[in-house]
Parts: C-alpha cells; sequence; structure tokens
C-alpha cells in the first residue's frame, strides 16, 4: 500500500463532501467551488500511542526528517512519501515562559508562554504550511509557483523555492507592505510583481493568473501549506512537556493559522492523543476585523458546514459599497475577505473559540512589552499579548489559566514601525535614542 493512499482531498462543504486523490492541484473543489481539506485514513497510519513518544526523533535529528519540526511529526500530517518531504530546517522554535509579558497581560506567574515562530529560517511562522506545501509541490512536479502576499509567505516561498529548484513570482500591493519582508522576497530571488492595489486585490489576481499559467499556488488557500501548520501546536504541546494548554492565542488575518490549529486539536482528539481540546482567542486589528464583525456582531457560526454564505455576501457587499480597504500597522493581518473564513469558523466550533479586535495603539505597546521582555515580535503577532489583556479585563480568561499566544514573525520583519515608535515617541513605552554632544563628560552624565 502506498502511503498516498492514507490521504486524500476531501470538500468542506457537507452538501458536497467529493473526494479527490492527494495528488491533485486543485485548491479549491472543482464541484462547488469551496475549499479543501486534506484528510487521512488514520488505519492505514501508524500513529503513536502517545504524543511524548515523538520525543525520541531528538535521538536521531542528524535524519533531516527528524530535525525537521514539521516532519518530526510526519505521522499527523502524512500525505506523501518521505521521498518528496521538502525542509529547509524549519521549526526550530522557542515556547517561553514569561513572567514579565504575563504581568502585563494581568496573569499569574508561571501561566504565559510565547511561542516564537519568528525562529523559522525566514523568519514567520510560514516556513511550516511551505516545508507541507512545496512537499506536495514536489509530489506533483510543479516547476513554477506564485502567491499574493502581505509579506510573511512571499519570504517563506522565495526560500523554499529557490531551494527546490521551482521558480517562483510574488504579488504584492502597493505600499503595503513591511520592508523586512519585501527585501527577504527580492533577495531569496523572486520575481516581484506589485500591483496597484491591496491584498485582496492580489489574492484575485494571483488565483486566475496560477489557473491560466498552470502555476503552482501557495497561498493559505493551498490546503497542504495548513497541514504543516498543525505543526505549530504539536511543538507548544511538546514545549509544555506533552500537555495542553487552556488557551491558544493567535492573529486573526488571512486565518490559516486558526483553522490549521482547529484542525490539528480535532484530530489529535480524535485519535486519543489528548484529552482536552483548548479555546481559541483569535484576535483581528481594529482596522481589519472581518472576523470580528461576522462572529460577534452579524452572529457567523460553522453551523455543521453549512455557513450562512448571506451574512458573508452581505458584509462584503458592505465592504465595496463604501469602498473599504483595511488598513492596521500589523500588515500581516490587513485583510478584509480572509481565505480560509469558513474553516476558521469551524475551529471556533472545535475550540468554542472567541474572537476580538485591538486597536493599533495596543497593537505597538504590546509590542514594544514583548520586546523589552522578550525576544520580540512583529506588530501582527503582538495583538495576541493585546487580546489577552481584553480577555483579561472581561473575566473570560483567567489569571492562572495557562495562555500560549502564538508569535508569528520577527521582529526585524517590520523594523519601520520599531523605529517610528520609539524615535517618535508613539506609545507608552516608547524608549528613543538620546542625542549628546560629542564629549565625554556630557556623554557620561546621560548614562543612567
Ligand atoms: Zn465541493
Amino acid at each position: 500500500m502506498s502511503v498516498t493512499d492514507a490521504a486524500y482531498q476531501k470538500c468542506i462543504n457537507p452538501d458536497c463532501g467529493a473526494e479527490f486523490d492527494s495528488a491533485q492541484t486543485l485548491f479549491r473543489c472543482p464541484k462547488c467551488g469551496e475549499l479543501l481539506d486534506i484528510q487521512y485514513n488514520w488505519d492505514k497510519i501508524e500513529v503513536p500511542k502517545k504524543l511524548s513518544e515523538f520525543a525520541q526523533r531528538w535521538g536521531s535529528r542528524n535524519n533531516r526528517l527528524d530535525f525537521s519540526g514539521v516532519w518530526r511529526f510526519r505521522e499527523l500530517l502524512n500525505f506523501c512519501e518521505d521521498k518528496y518531504k521538502v525542509t529547509i530546517g524549519e521549526g526550530q522554535t522557542i515556547l517561553q515562559q514569561s513572567d514579565a509579558v504575563a504581568r502585563y497581560a494581568d496573569m499569574q506567574p508561571g501561566r504565559l508562554y510565547l511561542q516564537y515562530e519568528g525562529l523559522n529560517p525566514s523568519g514567520s511562522f510560514k516556513d511550516n504550511g511551505m516545508a507541507a506545501a512545496f512537499s506536495h509541490a514536489i509530489m506533483v512536479d510543479a516547476k513554477s509557483c506564485a502567491c499574493a502576499s502581505t509579506g510573511n509567505t512571499s519570504a517563506s516561498m522565495a526560500l523554499y523555492a529557490h531551494s527546490c529548484g521551482l521558480k517562483s513570482t510574488v504579488f504584492i500591493g502597493s505600499g503595503r507592505i513591511a520592508f523586512g519582508k519585501l527585501s527577504q522576497a527580492m533577495d531569496y530571488g523572486a520575481q516581484t510583481i506589485q500591483i496597484r492595489g491591496d491584498f485582496d486585490d492580489c489574492m484575485r489576481q494571483v488565483q486566475d493568473v496560477c489557473a491560466k499559467l498552470g502555476l503552482y499556488l501557495l497561498n493559505s488557500l493551498n490546503p497542504f501549506r495548513l497541514e504543516g501548520q498543525k505543526t505549530i501546536m504539536y511543538r507548544i504541546i511538546e514545549g509544555l512537556g506533552w500537555e495542553v494548554p487552556d488557551w491558544i492565542v493567535v492573529p486573526g488575518g488571512n486565518l490559516g493559522n486558526s483553522s490549521a490549529f482547529g484542525k490539528a486539536f480535532y484530530e489529535l482528539n480524535q485519535l486519543g492523543l489528548i484529552e482536552r481540546i483548548p479555546r481559541m482567542a483569535i484576535i483581528n486589528a481594529t482596522g481589519a476585523s472581518t472576523l470580528f464583525d461576522l462572529v460577534n456582531d452579524k452572529k457567523l457560526t460553522w453551523n455543521n458546514g453549512r455557513v450562512n454564505r448571506k451574512i458573508i455576501d452581505d458584509y462584503y457587499a458592505g465592504l465595496t459599497a463604501r469602498n473599504f480597504s483595511p488598513h492596521t500597522c500589523a500588515s500581516a493581518i490587513e485583510i478584509s475577505r480572509p481565505v480560509n473564513l469558513k474553516k476558521c469558523l469551524r475551529a471556533i466550533d472545535v475550540t468554542k473559540g472567541v474572537v476580538r479586535k485591538v486597536p493599533d495603539e495596543e497593537i505597538l505597546d504590546a509590542k514594544a512589552i514583548v520586546g523589552k521582555y522578550g525576544l520580540g515580535c512583529e506588530p501582527a503577532s503582538a495583538a495576541t499579548i493585546a487580546g489577552l489583556r481584553h480577555l483579561r479585563a472581561e473575566g473570560i480568561i483567567g489569571t492562572d489559566e495557562k495562555v500560549a499566544c502564538v508569535l508569528t514573525g520577527h521582529p526585524l520583519k517590520d523594523p519601520n514601525i520599531t523605529v517610528n515608535y520609539h524615535k517618535d515617541r508613539q506609545g507608552q513605552f516608547s524608549n528613543p535614542p538620546i542625542e549628546a554632544p560629542n564629549d565625554l563628560d556630557e556623554i557620561i552624565k546621560l548614562i543612567k
């Protein structure tokens, strides 16, 4: 029996439910246009009896798949044979307990953990998904790939593309991309096409271009990418000594991460590898709050897969009517039409999730706190800490619950935001440089 028999693609629409071989390159259900999932025939896969058995792979980490923070959990995303699996050393991340950040968020000491996905090779969580999606691209013999990106996706795709010998094309919006991320796409050799429009415009164009030219699409519409992103949750559990936290807090942009996390926990629970599913909090920026608006104001739910399409269509028609373009300093989540919306609703259902939105000022202050007391992060990542403060103030998250915030990107992804925050004294934690005359005594007086 080949390994590919263990996995297949399935439409998430319960009224369609069409199934396709995992060796096909589809991205949307050809029958109804809905999103596709990767599903597994678990009885055909030898899954460890306990999650802690994965720890044995540390002893054999000179094997490239055992070293990878994605593939050392390969039985849980077993859609291709090992010979196709791509890795550039992703997933060597840190789960850091931070009492100083906990204090800022009104949590008790020892209860808050920060998952630093910025430590991945391209500096963001995207590398988890790219390791998986490029493995599928190699399996289907793709030669050229493309994505639309607010930045992190393009950086990650460009890095994996040249590592695997594929050509890559990045679509970005004009003027809405963080400097560090754009520098990576160009440096890693991707062809970069800047479209006069925002991310949602880029997303529409890239899908059409990929369909017309037969390019392999690497946006989070790609269901294989989400399989890789599941491993962020496995590593949090690993970091907690193979125990699940009470809460996962994640930024909400295109909603690929939250979708993947919900799927990860659902599968682990089905397999009997965890006894309870943690709750998830998804944090929007106030200037890009589609999920918040739909879930909290419009009461949109998963509804066993029969999502009320009219609520979404009406909401999007409203955005179009007032010519709305999302705006937040957290460019990674500056998205108003999230591609994975329905999968995210399913994840909210599975995790009894909540959605909050936070203004840019709170994101920037929280970012400064993560920088001052932790390893730093990009603005979108800090939305988690800002959101956690809201959920603490509301009493939704208890002060003694165990919380893991997913910090999605490295602080150097967006240096301009950081420099401006400190130099221009934009927030309460600004730490600007002090000007000094070129005089030893005067300089010494200034040193505290
Ligand atoms: Zn379908």
